[in-house]
């Protein structure tokens, strides 16, 4: 079982308060829940983690499956979009997902995130619970135990089943996770995810707008604009980092399913007979990339769907896959950080149709000399539940040290890079720190902390994830070099004051 297994969600949650990664939306008038902000360690973490994808996907050089240069422009479109973008995607007639509603709690659930742990017998009463909730689980067996009058559960009658298999009948007895008495949970409906507000001064249903469900859309809508006023020529990609709104049912673990995210997404578009190798190359690029940002290890897997699984539009396709992290709260099981797909032509063609340009939509290869709708394979990664797998992989518990736990993110992704501190507040010594601090910060977020014992000041940076710190002490004054002590393994060396600034560059990378 890999470590995350063990890691506490609760820690975890604890500290990015604590330290300011994330806090409650409005937290001052009781949160409002899906809604998390960031704090400046959080920030500077989630935007390292976007500057690295950008970085890599529109600015950085790749060969493609033929050895070609890959070339990828960015694009950052609008929020709110003409509705008709929505109609065309088929958010507007099928972005739902099924809701159920507790009359008693008035509490609202994802159908199919619940699951009824009961009797099979008929008229067995059932508890339901939201599935992977492993404190409700544990309330709901001892409600059954003490319902049903027994010591412990007998695997050949007590089976949990999803809340989506139970019949009519059987819902009448089913208790809700918040509730006390039976029945009180609606038959699943379908509910629209998407947020809708009113453009201009009046509230009237012919100016209704909705907030993107996904960035990916402004890409497909602004196709033709972007292969008119630049060079770009299939194959090539569009990128768009930004906010993407989902009226969630039941938003939870902490900022994995949030009502307002960030996505990362390209859209890559290619000649049709291309799509497998263009496919399994950007799968294979996405998963070395979350590898190279430090989810190395055994909590980050790939997964190909089964046919049965894939969205309408890729069925015929070159195939979709998943790239997923081992959160603590899905251990054993792995959560989705984000998903490579064959999307085929489905969007372009929908906008073609849509916008009524149909034919002139279509894309005129010169080299082929021939007239296409592009086929796509699209990367859709989201900023936010990234940021939390480098938040729940850096997180390590040590006692050994004075803050109890450390965070050992990859020196690209830290939010600070390295710590400068004058070993005392006197003898010249702050002075040469504030200056070595200064030439840093040009490049590199760094902190300046005169104050409080040097182990003290270990210990913030250990729980920042800081890490390298530098120290200035009696022998920098006469021999102008410093100690720099390394996060992960405490050790510390001495290196010349003037190597400081290229020895971080060389090792945080561009970031
Ligand atoms: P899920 O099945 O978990 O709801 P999805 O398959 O609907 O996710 P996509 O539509 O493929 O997700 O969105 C692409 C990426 O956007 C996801 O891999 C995820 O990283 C991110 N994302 C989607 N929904 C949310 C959300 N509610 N909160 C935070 N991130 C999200």
């Amino acid at each position: 079982m890999s470590a995350n297994a063990t890691k506490s969600m609760d820690e975890i949650v604890a500290l990015c308060r604590r330290r300011g990664f994330i806090f409650q939306s409005s937290e001052i008038y009781g949160g409002i829940n899906g809604f998390w902000d960031y704090g400046p360690l959080g920030t500077q973490l989630k935007r390292n983690l976007k500057d690295a994808w950008w970085r890599d996907t529109v600015q950085g050089e790749a060969k493609g499956p033929g050895g070609e240069e890959v070339q990828v422009v960015g694009v950052d479109c609008t929020i709110i979009m003409n509705p008709r973008v929505w109609e065309a995607s088929g958010h507007v007639g099928g972005f739902n997902d099924p809701m159920v509603d507790c009359k008693e709690s008035k509490a609202r659930y994802r159908a199919d995130h619940l699951v009824a742990l009961g009797a099979i017998d008929p008229g067995a009463r059932l508890f339901v619970v939201i599935e992977g909730d492993e404190q409700q689980l544990e309330k709901a067996v001892k409600a059954l135990l003490k319902y049903e009058r027994c010591d412990a559960l007998d695997p050949a009658r007590h089976v949990v089943r999803p809340f989506t298999k139970l019949s009519a009948e059987e819902r009448t007895h089913a208790i809700g996770p918040d509730a006390k008495a039976p029945g009180s949970l609606t038959e699943p409906r379908q509910f629209n995810l998407m947020f809708k507000t009113n453009v201009g001064a009046v509230e009237d249903p012919s100016n209704i707008a909705y907030l993107r469900p996904e960035t990916a859309q402004g890409i497909f809508a602004n196709f033709e604009n972007v292969v008119n006023s630049t060079r770009v020529r299939v194959p090539f990609g569009i990128a768009q980092v930004g906010k993407a709104f989902r009226n969630e049912v039941t938003p939870r673990n902490f900022t994995f399913r949030s009502r307002e995210f960030e996505q990362m997404e390209t859209e890559f578009f290619i000649h049709p007979s291309q799509a497998n190798e263009w496919y399994a190359w950007w799968r294979d690029r996405r998963f070395a990339w979350w590898q190279s940002i430090g989810l190395a290890g055994e909590n980050l897997q790939l997964r190909e769907h089964d046919r049965d699984e894939l969205a309408h539009y890729a069925k015929e396709g070159a195939g979709t896959s998943d790239i997923e992290y081992r959160f603590p709260f899905t251990a054993p099981g792995f959560g989705e950080l984000e998903g490579v797909a064959h999307r085929s032509d489905y969007d372009l063609r929908q906008h073609a149709e849509h916008s009524g340009r149909r034919e002139k939509a279509r894309y005129f290869d010169t080299e082929r000399n021939e007239r296409y709708f592009p086929h796509v394979i699209e990367p859709s990664a989201g900023a936010d539940r990234g940021t939390l797998a480098l938040l729940c992989e850096a997180y390590t518990k040590d006692e050994s040290r004075p803050s109890g736990v450390y965070m050992k993110f990859h020196p690209r992704m830290a939010p600070v890079k390295a710590g400068v501190f004058p070993l005392v507040n006197k003898d010249g010594m702050p002075e040469v720190a504030e200056k070595l601090y200064r030439a840093l910060r040009k490049k590199h977020a760094c902190e300046f902390d005169p104050k409080q014992t040097i182990g003290k000041r270990y210990a913030r940076m250990d729980e920042a994830g800081t890490p390298y710190c530098i120290t200035i002490d009696g022998d920098s004054m006469t021999q102008q070099t410093v100690t720099v002590r390394h996060r992960d393994t405490q050790q510390q060396e001495r290196i010349a004051i003037d190597s400081v600034p290229g020895w971080i560059d060389e090792r945080v990378g561009g970031a």
